[in-house]
């Protein structure tokens, strides 16, 4: 079968043939239909500090897919031949203290698809059952990004939504899904902020009800004049840039909440007495998605016309043309690219 493989330890990815995968005992095999592209298969490709440590050549990469099950191995009961699925990406452990009070997001030995283990990108993957979810009629180029989509979940329905202000600081494909969410959800008031206007604009085009040009306006003034003086009840920080950090403690409300999904590149020098402490305010670590909580509320969000993410896929490739995926991402421009596979 035809896949992409990071086959050695230099930058660049490889379009190649390797052996199709067949499913053992509690594992199904996926035919994939289409994947998402995403800025961790840019570390991969670009061999950067992080890749250089964490992974094993050769793997096939991708993360992020949506597909028809092929097959069932040994034992498969619940799912069939033919459904259209997706699947959580971290394979977890079961017996952690993570795992077992009900936290497996956070397992301490957590594997991922197309990191640790062979990926998505390519015609077939093995996934074990107890990660692959059902589309219940979404489609696949939707089901592809729900790994994405399943963190700006987890950041915003872990706030309280209803009746709130939401700054999301950071519009690229999660932010902008942020966006939308907290609009679904019922927030009063939505306000984005990027220095992309074409992000900004994708962001208006989610619902953002005030967007803020970081490069050019102050985000800080805007939010408290937008809010009554009192600052956003919650920020979903979805950038990890320094800057973007502090305007998230200033804009926020006293005793306010702060999302942080954003990964800086290094330390952040940060006041806690002023930022943190004399505010008041609750900050809360966004990683992965709630197994299988996020799951479950997504698809009710999508199944049930809350929630539309198509406006934010951008770009959509075929499997060979993974270097101008890339590119397109790179660019900084895109919103969210995919690989139609079958
Ligand atoms: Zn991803
Ligand atoms: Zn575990």
């Amino acid at each position: 079968m035809q896949a992409i493989v990071k086959d050695n330890r230099a930058p660049g990815l490889k379009v190649t043939s390797v052996p199709k995968p067949s499913p053992g005992p509690g594992e199904v095999l996926i035919a994939v239909r289409h994947a998402g592209v995403c800025g961790t298969d840019l570390h991969i490709a670009d061999w950067d500090a992080w890749a250089q440590g964490r992974i094993k050549p050769p793997v096939v990469i991708g993360h992020e897919f949506a597909g028809e099950i092929a097959a069932l191995g040994d034992g498969v009961t619940g799912l069939r031949k033919g459904q259209l699925v997706t699947a959580e990406g971290h394979i977890v452990c079961g017996h952690c203290l993570q795992c077992r009070t009900g936290n497996s997001h956070i397992c301490k030995n957590t594997r991922i698809i197309g990191v640790d283990r062979d990926g998505a990108f390519a015609e077939y993957i093995v996934m074990p059952t107890t990660n692959v979810l059902t589309l219940s009629g979404i489609p696949t180029e939707v089901g592809a990004i729900m790994d994405p989509m399943g963190n700006a979940f987890h950041t915003v329905l872990t706030a309280d939504i209803p009746g709130s202000t939401v700054l999301v600081v950071g519009c690229g494909p999660i932010g902008c899904f942020a966006v939308g969410i907290a609009r679904a959800a019922g927030a009063t008031k939505v306000i984005a902020s990027d220095v992309n206007p074409k992000r900004l604009a994708l962001a208006a085009t989610m619902g953002a009800h005030v967007t803020i040009n970081a490069a050019t306006d102050d985000v800080v003034k805007t939010v408290i004049a937008e809010t009554g003086g009192e600052g956003a009840d919650v920020v979903c920080e979805m950038s990890g840039v320094p800057s973007a950090l502090h305007q998230a403690f200033a804009a926020v409300r006293m005793g306010g909440r702060i999302q942080l999904l954003g990964l800086p590149k290094g330390d952040v020098p940060i006041n806690f007495a002023d930022e943190i402490i004399f505010k008041g305010i609750t900050l809360y670590g966004v990683i992965g998605r709630k197994m299988y909580e996020t799951w479950h509320q997504m698809r009710r969000f999508l199944t049930g016309g809350q929630f539309d993410p198509r406006p934010v896929i951008t770009h959509k490739f075929p499997l060979a043309q993974i270097d101008e995926a890339l590119t397109a991402i790179r660019s900084g421009d895109a919103g969210k690219v995919i690989l139609e596979i079958a």
